[in-house]
């Protein structure tokens, strides 16, 4: 079975690609994440994923132009919503690129986060498997997360402090706004 796996991240590439190959499963992995900021970042994920990808002989595409703008388009005036929308931007092209390139089925590192919303991105990906004709394969990974953190740390992958959007970057590191935001909640 060959299977395209949509990647957010190197360290978060580490479990399902382990799980997947011990399984038999032929994975090509699809680099494709205009939310992740600012441009340092964006570059220092992609070199991390890359020098992952050598070390485990990972056959990779990556799409290299870096989204900003055309992320905020569609978020600006929906920030309440931002995960959704931004789950579907990127399910919606691995989808489209699993069809383009012959794949049996498309699944995400996103379900090996246990900060993201898994149900969300379940009904995300059927949905869009159905749109688009090709299954989505659906596999709870977060199962492997401490495996994937000890391998990541083992390989010195470069681990991100926050999601990947500035809004996440802010969440992270302003502290007047998280004080702010916890008050009204
Ligand atoms: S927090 Fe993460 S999943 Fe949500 S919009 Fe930002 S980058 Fe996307």
């Amino acid at each position: 079975m060959k299977v395209l796996l949509h990647v957010c991240c190197g360290p978060c590439t580490v479990y399902p690609l382990s799980v997947m190959r011990r399984e038999g499963v032929e994975v090509r992995g699809f680099f494709f994440n205009p939310n992740i900021h600012p441009y340092r970042e964006f570059r220092q994920r992609i070199q991390t994923l890359e020098d992952f990808a050598v070390q485990v002989d990972f056959r990779l595409d990556i799409h290299r132009e870096y989204g900003l703008r055309s992320f905020l388009r569609e978020i600006v005036f929906h920030e309440s919503e931002r995960c959704g929308i931004c789950y579907e931007m990127r399910l919606r092209a691995t989808a489209e690129y699993a069809v383009q390139t012959g794949a049996d089925a498309f699944t995400t590192t996103l379900l090996y986060s246990r900060y993201q919303n898994h149900e969300l991105i379940r009904c995300q990906g059927e949905a869009l498997g159905k749109k688009f004709g090709v299954p989505f394969l659906y596999r709870d990974f977060r199962e492997g997360w401490q495996e994937g953190i000890d391998g990541a740390i083992a390989m010195g992958l470069y681990r991100q402090p926050y999601c990947g959007c500035i809004y996440s970057e802010q969440e992270r590191y302003d502290k007047r706004w998280r004080k702010r935001n916890s008050r009204k909640n």
